[in-house]
């Protein structure tokens, strides 16, 4: 059936599947065409990617800050355009490397054949992103899918529909649609989208819907890339410098309010250092962001919805007993959904606080006596997707990295691993499956193929019948 008639066999699809039917089918298609697409074709889409982001600043800066209520327009301008160029710029100028075929070496009695490991591009590669980062978590993949050589088909989130619309209009403008299109739709598109046998499926969003998009995936055997959420610990060594691991703190839990998939999610800190790390973020917190009721520096809460829930996490926390120390006021802050940093302080490990990822500034305080108390704090729960460790010990530091399995880790400081191109961002466990940035990106959406030149003077007659004289040699 033609995928523009599709559509008559099930009027009860909405606009998004039906735009996903179509533009499946077509750049399916465009892939068995064209299947190898050039050095230089590829370094065109990525130029239409660096273009279509510098162009729309302005557009894509407005639209997330309509849709957030209000998001500081430096926070846009670092975590969503500069991250996004300067990704793409890192696969133009590594491109020519990525392509050509890895060798590798052939055992001594294979000779004179030769080995190669050649990338091949999938073909049709499905991306569903969040609304947090909404720019970037769309155009980063679609980037190292297109370097890759493939085709891409991207499902921004319904949570954003300002920037869902300038990203389908940019993405319209700069691309033909069978080389990379955007599927606008609500989480019906999302469920169609994986269940479209795509070559490959990117998705970011939480841990719970990531199950639901292994499952969906999984019938078609459709390979996965999960980057998913998680609780990621920020973990205070007794040789840490307080104010400097504060500052830090604080700055990655605040920006773009705590709505960071790596933000630090709580702290552990020496018991006996609790208090002074408490006042050292709080003072930081009240540097960084002295009038959050006023600044535009502060972003908003993303919808009432996910308000309310950051505010009954708090209002758990304490119905339960733990002391709440809350950084700035929150007067008159609703209408822009501007939620302060608010520490809570040894909160009981059965309080919703603890129990789910915070995506919020709410910060939790732990108290643990010594490291191996940290070290079974952190491998008694979910691997995270991240993990920060302050301190000046490095034999220290050492034990706690080897001791513990999370997706990334910054040393003294918070989320710079995920901005350094050359280190893979993904996760583990819980936290995800599969990782791309730099050339992770670009083998997660190539087909590394193994091929084996057999030589014209090689001799295969030993694998020949008849077997039984040439065993028993053997
Ligand atoms: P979400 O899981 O609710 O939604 C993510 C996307 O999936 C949206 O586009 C949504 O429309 C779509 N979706 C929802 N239900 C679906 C379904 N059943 N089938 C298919 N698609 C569906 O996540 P969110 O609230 O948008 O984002 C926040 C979460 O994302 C947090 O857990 C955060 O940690 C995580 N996150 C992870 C990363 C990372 O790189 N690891 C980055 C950003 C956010």
């Amino acid at each position: 059936m033609p995928a523009d008639t599709a559509h008559m066999e099930n009027p009860t699809k909405s606009d998004g599947e039906r735009s996903l039917e179509r533009l499946f089918a077509l750049q399916k298609k465009a892939h068995r065409d064209a299947p190898y697409p050039s050095y230089e074709e590829r370094i065109s889409n990525l130029d239409r990617l660096i273009r279509l982001t510098e162009a729309n600043e302005e557009k894509f800066v407005n639209a997330i800050s309509e849709d957030f209520g209000n998001r500081a327009r430096h926070e846009t301008i670092i975590a969503e355009i500069v991250v996004t160029v300067s990704g793409v710029k890192h696969a133009k100028k590594h491109l020519k490397k990525w392509m050509r075929p890895r060798k590798v070496s052939t055992p001594l009695h294979m000779l004179p054949a030769k080995s190669r490991i050649e990338p091949q591009p999938l073909g049709v590669i499905g991306i569903i992103s969040p609304w947090n980062y909404p720019l970037q978590l769309a155009l980063a993949p679609a980037a190292a899918a297109l370097a890759a050589g493939n085709r891409v088909l991207i499902k921004p989130s319904e949570l954003t529909p300002h920037l869902s619309e300038a990203l389908f209009n940019a993405v319209t403008a700069e691309f033909d649609e069978s080389v990379c299109a955007v599927v606008t739709g609500g989480v019906e598109t999302g469920q169609a989208f994986t269940e479209t046998p795509f070559d490959h499926l990117l998705f970011t969003g939480s841990t719970p819907v990531g199950v639901r998009v292994a499952q969906a995936a999984a019938k078609n055997l459709t390979p996965v890339t999960l980057e998913l959420g998680g609780k990621s610990p920020a973990i205070v060594d007794k040789s840490a410098d307080i104010a400097a691991a504060a500052k830090s703190i604080a700055h990655g839990k605040m920006m773009n309010a705590g709505q960071t998939c790596v933000a630090p999610d709580y702290v552990l800190t020496p018991g006996d250092r609790r208090d002074e790390v408490v006042s050292a973020i709080a003072e930081a917190a009240r540097n960084l962001f002295p009038e959050i009721d006023t600044t535009q520096d502060y972003t908003s809460i993303v919808s009432d919805r996910h308000f309310s829930r950051l505010q009954s996490l708090v209002e758990d926390a304490k119905d339960k007993g733990a002391d709440v120390v809350e950084v700035g006021s929150s007067n008159a802050l609703n209408p822009q959904r501007k939620l302060p940093l608010t520490m809570v302080i040894d909160p009981p490990m059965d309080s919703a606080v603890m129990q789910e990822e915070i995506f919020g500034p709410i910060l939790p305080i732990i108290s643990i006596s010594n490291e191996t108390e940290a070290l079974d704090f952190i491998n008694d729960r979910d691997r995270p997707l991240a993990l920060y460790w302050y301190g000046d010990d490095d034999t220290a530091r050492d034990r706690v990295l080897q001791k513990t399995v999370s997706g990334g880790v910054t040393v003294n400081d918070t989320l710079w691993h995920v901005a350094q191109e050359n280190l893979p961002f993904g996760g583990v466990g819980k936290s995800g499956i599969g990782a791309y940035h730099g050339t992770a990106g670009f083998e997660t959406f190539s087909h590394m193929k193994p091929i084996f030149y057999q030589s014209r003077f090689a001799n295969s007659s030993v694998m020949y019948p008849p077997y039984t004289e040439k065993t028993d040699k053997v």
